[in-house]
């Protein structure tokens, strides 16, 4: 038997002892009897029971007692329920090592072969998304799809080596992530359909671009790099929560100019985004990924989260489906083109519509669809 992975034996005082820190997954036994101390201290050999049964003989601890201890132990969930036997040579990653500790079933290795049969597009790779994608990588996502053809710029240094600058972004995010992570695969066969996409954007997210993601029923994540926070989500699972073009509809009813500024917003250069901030956005984003691959329940379900420096905690926001988006509730048919908002005829989210798609636009329909 082992305790779950992490989980330590601390010593309290004479007659205590405590497995776990956190009291969330802690456990402390009282009432112990110096030979019951060292009975449980003889657990971070990972003893099997037999083990424990000697250790009992030489502490005056009777086999009845070793026996009890280990299922109180077992009932309060310190033990690792499902541990394995690993081939030789093969280390548990700490992620695995985290999620056995955590999950109630104790399955982090189902939890990584979960995220190595995983496939996730990040469409965008400045700074944020391309650290977003080796956040992804370094936990272990077994397919990322990169998707930016512009060029790797000196402010985007960080996340790419000074020699990359003036290189496309695709080229070479997928050359460095597959030098650091040799498992990683950067492409999937024609046909594969993405877990998640991380759309991530300068100033302002474009329902216009996402809407074949929307149309197709692939789950998405809008990243936005603002004027002062990046604001990660909400995560869109069509037909259940609120889309991209709902908050643009929300911040129309609160500002009616939202729409002519969104536009000019999409048209003009990005200004940079320190890295700090490039690093906590991209973290709070994976994190975000990884919980919908993992099928972990997601802390901001229907919210966005915004970090900044002005503020030392995230700002978390709910969203709400807006009454005029139509993207849940109805057929997806109803949600092939995007209306105007009733009160704004003119505004410019509708005329953009019109245009025809760019580069970006098309490669973000081919993940939707291919
Ligand atoms: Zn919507």
């Amino acid at each position: 038997m082992r305790l779950r992975p992490g989980l330590r034996v601390l010593w309290r005082r004479k007659g205590e002892s405590q497995v776990g820190v956190d009291p969330r997954c802690a456990v402390v036994l009282e009432n112990l009897t110096p030979g019951e101390q060292n009975v449980l201290d003889y657990l971070r050999h990972d003893p099997t029971e037999a083990d424990l049964v000697r250790v009992g003989r030489t502490s005056g601890v009777p086999v009845a007692r070793v026996r009890e201890l280990v299922t109180l132990l077992e009932r309060s969930g310190v033990l690792d329920p499902a541990p394995r036997t690993r081939p030789p040579g093969s280390a548990e990653s700490p992620d695995e090592a985290y999620w056995s500790r955590l999950l109630p079933d104790g399955d982090g290795a189902g939890l990584m072969a979960r995220r190595a049969s995983a496939t996730v597009a990040v469409v965008g790779l400045g700074q944020v998304g391309m650290r977003i994608a080796t956040h992804l990588a370094e936990a272990g996502i077994g397919t990322i799809l990169l998707e930016d053809d512009s060029a790797v710029r000196e402010r985007d240094v960080g996340p790419y080596h000074p020699r990359d600058v003036g290189g496309r972004r695709r080229e070479r995010s997928e050359a460095q992530l597959r030098s650091l992570f040799p498992q990683l695969r950067t492409d999937a066969p024609t046909g594969t359909r993405p877990d998640v996409v991380v759309a991530v954007s300068a100033g302002v997210a474009d329902p216009v671009k996402l809407l074949p993601l929307l149309r197709e029923d692939v789950v998405h994540l809008p990243v936005v790099a603002g004027d002062v926070d990046v604001a990660v989500g909400p995560l869109v699972v069509p037909g259940r929560s609120p889309c991209t073009r709902c908050l643009d509809l929300h911040r129309t009813d609160a500002d009616p100019a939202w729409p002519a500024l969104a536009t000019q917003l999409r048209a003009s250069p990005s200004p940079p985004v320190s890295s700090h901030l490039a690093q906590l956005g991209s973290a709070v984003a994976a994190n975000q990924v990884l919980a919908q691959v993992d099928g972990r329940e997601l802390v901001a379900d229907g919210t966005s989260i915004e970090v900044g420096g002005l503020s030392p905690l995230p700002l978390v926001r709910p969203w709400t489906v807006h009454p005029a988006c139509g993207c849940s509730g109805v057929g997806q048919e109803d949600i092939a083109r995007p209306q105007p908002a009733p009160s704004r005829p003119g505004a410019a989210g509708a005329s953009s519509t019109e245009r025809e798609p760019s580069t970006e636009e098309r490669e973000l329909a081919a993940i939707g669809t291919s």
